[in-house]
Order: C-alpha cells, then structure tokens, then sequence
C-alpha cells in the first residue's frame, strides 16, 4: 500500500513537504504579561516619540554650550545659577539665558535655551545656590537624550511575525500598548501507542516499558508555543488506534509515537490513511527517524514518530517544531548550523543523513565536538548530555578524527 514517492525522502526534501502544508493561524490578543516568546500577528506601530521630550542624560547643569568655550581646570567659566530641575518636574518656565545654568537631573526635562549638559563632576558650586564653576569645555547636545531618538512617531516598533522579547515588552509598555494581536498556539494531540507501553505511577510487568515519549514531546511543544493535549496510549489493535485518531481529528497537529515501522502490530498509516489522511510521507532517508508517517486532512497535520526516544525526538526537532512554529507566523524556522572540529571518528552509512548527539565545546578559541556516547535509538540520556546534533550528510561514510563537521544547536533561537 502507499505510494512509493512517499518513501525514502531525502531530510530536505520533507521538510519542504512539510512546510507547505502547515497554514498560519488566526490571532488573539494578548496582555503583556502573558506575551513572552509569542509571535505577533500585526505590524506594530508607535504613536509617539520615545523619549517623548528632549531631556538629560546626565545629572549635572543645562547650559548654552558657547558659554563654557575655553573653560579648563585652571580657567572655569562662572554662571548663574537661575533654577533646578529634577526628573518628573513640568519646569518649562525656567529658561537658560546667556551666563546662566540650570542645576537638572537625570531625565528631567531639558529647559529653553539650553542646548547641552556639563556633568556634575565637571563643575563645583562657588556660592553655594548661587554661581557655579564650569572646569570643561562641552560640544552642542552633548549629554542630551532627544526626542523620538529611540522609538518615532509613526515607525514600526515590531513587525509581523516577531518573537517577543523581554526588550519588546519592555518596548510595547513605554509605547503605553497593554495588549498586542499574536498569533494562537497550535493545540496539539499527543497519542502514544503500544501494548507494552505503562504510565508514569503504574507497576511495570515483564516485557514492559515506561512511557516516556508523552513527556518528552508535550515538554516539546509547549517549548515551541504549542498546547500540548495527552490523549493517553493506544493499545495494538485496529479498533483502539482508530478510536484514539478520531478523538484527535479536531486539533491543528496530532503527533504519535510507535507503531510506524514494518511490524506486525505497526498500525497508524492504516489507521490514518482508514480515517482520510493523505499520507505524503512514509520513510526518510535518515538515521534516527527513518520511520516517519507525515500526512494532512483537512488543516490538520499528522505527525506519526518513531517510538524509540531518541527517534522521536530528532524526528520532532527536525520536522513538527518547524511546523509548529510556521502556523504560530514565526519568521525565523532554522536552527543556527556552524562547523566544529570532530574529536573523533564517527561511522555511518553513505544514502542518508545520519543525526549524532553530540557535544560542543571551545578548545583555544575553537569549536570542537564529541559525540554523547553510545548512539543507540533508545538511549536518551545521550540526548540529555548533548547540546547540539552532528549532522553528517548523504554523501559520505562518516568523519576522520580532525574533520570538520556541522553541528546544529538545537538549544539555540532559530536564527534563520
Ligand atoms: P514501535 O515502533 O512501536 O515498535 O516502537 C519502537 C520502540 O520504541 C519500542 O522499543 C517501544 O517500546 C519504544 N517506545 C514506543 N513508544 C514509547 C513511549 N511512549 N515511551 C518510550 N518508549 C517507547
Ligand atoms: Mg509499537
């Protein structure tokens, strides 16, 4: 059954598959406090200048800068002082004639006729209230923050498809915004399968194996702006698979792990494909994550994964964080790539992408890697020692101690 062009699809090639067929969502608005790491759905604009008044930058006196010209430690210049200015205060009587200076603090409001700042430690007072001794020389606007130099009326603040920051918080808070449009989470069904698969709590039996794959893949999705729904497991039979699948029609992606390979009790493309999935990948051609069902009905997307852990995770990584992260209307999907030194040989097979948990440090200045030890697909706390995957492609039978190799830092904000 199936359609042999879904088989053995090269990495790059499904997540061009992929990506097609995940559809950006609708939006909702959301208060400041809950935005963080949230993508927004509108061009965000500013309606005023940010800072909204010239003001100083310094604690110290408003001058006319033409007034301190020549002045130096042996030679101060002498002003009168007419007045002072603290950060808050509305003084826009007070006026900064010829010879005279305004005491003002640190973003208060720069008064007429001053056109620069000298900072305090550049000046002593002679009578006390009265004169002032200026010891430096100071530029025209310097120590002067001006209007709208941050943020201007009318410019885009944060543009469609942004991740917010804590700075864009902190922006969209001085630009007086306590909710912006985002665009919704993906609500995401997680269905485990297996007849030897037991519960966190449960007693394992002989033959009997802990599920830890829901875990791992809800942590995953809520990572990436996903809602994570566990549906619980489906036991190895036709009738079981397909009632779990129905309950999962109604969400935007439905991930599954086990029973995608050739076995006996390996049910989910028939259950998808009994259910009106169009089944547009069955196999990559990687390692781990050969297996892996990609279908769509609807706008739904079906993600079956491999059931070995690491599998399922490198397979998530790989193609359903990317999906995810497209519905949400992130502009940024990749991971940053770079080359790092391989300590050690590593073996693989030529005809496919083979992924390796690895390790990367900085040795003189240079990037190095090591892999996490045994690579087996089972064995996930390989995957919980490294910070990054080796990715050694198609073409090549592995790597000579020495070599140079790409790493992909899959901790790291997608940079592109
Ligand atoms: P399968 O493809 O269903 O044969 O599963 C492959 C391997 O992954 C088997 O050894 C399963 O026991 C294991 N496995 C499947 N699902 C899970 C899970 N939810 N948690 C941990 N291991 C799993
Ligand atoms: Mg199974």
């Amino acid at each position: 059954m199936g359609d042999s062009q879904n088989k053995f699809v090269p990495v790059d090639k499904a997540l061009n598959i992929i990506l097609e067929q995940a559809m950006l969502l609708g939006s909702e608005r959301v208060m400041l406090s809950e935005l963080y790491g949230r993508i927004v759905s509108e061009d965000v604009l500013s309606d005023i200048n940010v800072p909204p008044f010239d003001n100083s930058a310094m604690d110290g006196y408003a001058v006319r800068h033409s007034d301190t010209a020549g002045a130096g430690p042996e030679r101060p210049a002498h002003l009168t002082v007419v007045g002072e200015i603290q950060a808050g205060m509305d003084q826009r009587n007070i006026e900064v004639a010829e010879r005279t200076a305004v005491r003002i603090m640190t973003g208060a409001l720069l008064p007429k006729g001053a056109d620069s700042v000298v900072p305090v430690e550049f000046t002593e007072e002679d009578l006390p209230g009265k004169t002032v001794a200026v010891f430096n020389e100071v530029g025209k606007n310097e120590n002067i923050r001006f209007a709208g130099e941050d943020i201007k009326n009318g410019q885009v603040v944060l543009p469609r498809g942004a991740k917010c920051s804590s700075a864009d918080i902190g922006l969209l808070a001085s630009l007086n915004r306590d909710a912006v449009l985002v665009h919704r989470r993906p609500r995401v069904a997680i269905i485990t399968t297996g007849d030897e698969i037991v519960e966190v709590g449960e007693t394992l039996q002989p033959g009997q194996i802990r599920n830890s794959n829901a875990h791992t893949l809800s942590a995953e999705v809520r990572k990436y702006n996903g809602i994570p729904f566990y549906l619980g497991i489906a036991k190895d039979s036709l009738k079981t698979t397909k009632e779990k699948f129905m309950e999962a029609l109604k969400y935007d992606i439905v991930i599954s792990t086990g029973g995608v390979s050739l076995g006996k009790y390996d049910l989910v493309k028939d259950v998808l494909i009994d259910l009106g999935v169009a089944i547009k990948i069955e196999t990559i051609k990687m390692k781990p994550g050969k297996p892996m069902i990609f279908g769509v009905r609807d706008r739904t997307l079906f993600f079956g994964l491999p059931g070995n852990p690491v599998s399922t995770m490198v397979s998530f990584i790989e193609f359903v964080r990317p999906a995810l992260l497209k519905m949400t209307g992130a502009g940024k999907l990749r991971k940053p790539e770079l080359f790092a030194v391989a300590d050690h040989a590593i073996r693989k097979k030529t005809g496919r992408r083979e992924f390796f948990r690895g390790y990367f440090f900085t040795r003189n200045g240079e990037l190095h890697v090591n892999t996490t030890g045994p690579q087996g697909s089972g064995i996930l706390h390989s995957m919980r020692e490294a910070n990054c995957l080796i990715v050694l492609p198609e073409e090549n039978d592995g790597c000579a101690a020495g070599d140079r190799v790409l790493i992909q830092l899959i901790y790291h904000e997608e940079i592109d």
